[in-house]
């Protein structure tokens, strides 16, 4: 048996619970560790029994609280490496400048050494006189080192848990993949796949258990060829059905963005979803459940219109039922 809880799906967060009989993983966490506990609550799943965390990719809106949940249920976290990297990079605070800024900041700096050099100069004339005593502050500011932040004694190394606490990359294990490479956790067999998303290296994930398969593909600019392959003979298909054309064109999103969604790194349309549906999809799905759908260039009845005449006479009451994954409640959960 396998189970798909589809928990919130959308740009304002997404997580999905894969279960077999005997292994239980959370497909992002976009959701507050709050609110993911208590959709798991609402829609019958024990968060104590997840083996896993799998990160499609670093966006906030399939991270937003991975932390928090991964440590309480001190559970390990799978990424590519360079979307670990990109989410490590995303929670470290940098200091940005202004060019302005930067430029005083450089002159400051050659005044230092200026300054610097002035006073070795002092002292070497100074020294004809006496013998040089060994500075323990150095007058160079740029030569200062950061303060070692790696425990170096048993003290330190005891303390280390609270320390890597404060950290917030701090995750109690990583586990890396790669797109295009299986593996698996417990019994359930994984394939993660490249999706075209303007992200660090995000991917799509085809789950496969006791002859069950199912593929989420969500967060993606348009349908390619491995894409089409990798979630091909799925028997629950979550799909991307991201907006309306129209609806985008005319709506509220300032001109940048809605190029960056109508791109080929950004999200699928409705039509775009329906060509793939109508076109290059095998029909062999019990469950298609459409989801991402956007709040602001959407409308679920849309989402729904457009898959279904793709579809068309394909739905049965046994197959191709076509389902929608809502942004504010868990989606009843899919048992095939
Ligand atoms: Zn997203
Ligand atoms: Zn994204």
């Amino acid at each position: 048996m396998m189970r798909m809880t589809v928990l919130a799906s959308g740009s304002k967060g997404n997580s999905t619970v894969i279960s077999s009989s005997r292994t239980r993983v959370l497909v992002d966490a976009g959701l507050s560790c709050r609110e993911l506990l208590r959709r798991m609550a609402l829609a019958g799943e024990d968060p104590s029994a997840l083996d896993a965390i799998l990160i499609t990719h670093e966006h906030i809106d399939h991270v937003a609280g991975l932390a928090v949940l991964a440590r309480k249920l001190r559970i390990p976290v799978f990424f590519t490496e360079p979307t670990h990297r990109a989410w490590v990079r995303m929670l470290t605070p940098r200091t940005t400048m202004s060019y302005a800024k930067w430029l005083d900041q450089l002159q400051r700096e050659k005044e230092a050494r200026a300054a610097a050099v002035a006073l070795e100069t002092a002292n070497q004339l100074c020294a004809v006189a006496e013998e040089p005593a060994l500075r323990s502050d150095d007058p160079n500011p740029l030569l200062e080192l950061p303060i070692e932040a790696e425990p170096c004694d048993a003290e330190s190394v005891e303390t280390l848990p609270a320390a890597a606490k404060a950290d917030p990359t701090f995750l109690p294990a990583v586990e890396y993949f790669r797109a295009g490479t299986s593996f698996s956790i417990g019994d359930l067999d994984i394939m993660p796949f490249t999706i075209p998303h303007d992200a660090a290296d995000p991917c799509g994930f085809v789950f496969e258990a006791e002859g069950v398969r199912m593929a989420l593909a969500t967060d993606l600019g348009y349908m390619p060829p491995n894409v089409k392959q990798a979630i091909a003979r799925s028997d629950v298909l979550l799909l991307e059905s991201n907006h309306d054309l129209e609806m985008l064109r005319d709506g509220p999103y300032p001109w940048s963005v809605k190029q960056r969604v109508l791109s080929r790194v950004g999200h699928l349309s409705n039509s775009a979803t329906a060509e793939y549906l109508s076109r290059d999809y095998d029909g062999g799905a019990a469950y298609i459940v459409l989801g991402h759908l956007s709040e602001s260039n959407n409308v679920p009845e849309l989402a729904r219109l457009a898959a279904e005449q793709a579809i068309g006479d394909r739905m049965t009451l046994l197959g191709n039922k076509i389902l929608l994954a809502s942004q504010t409640v868990p989606l009843e959960p899919i048992c095939l």
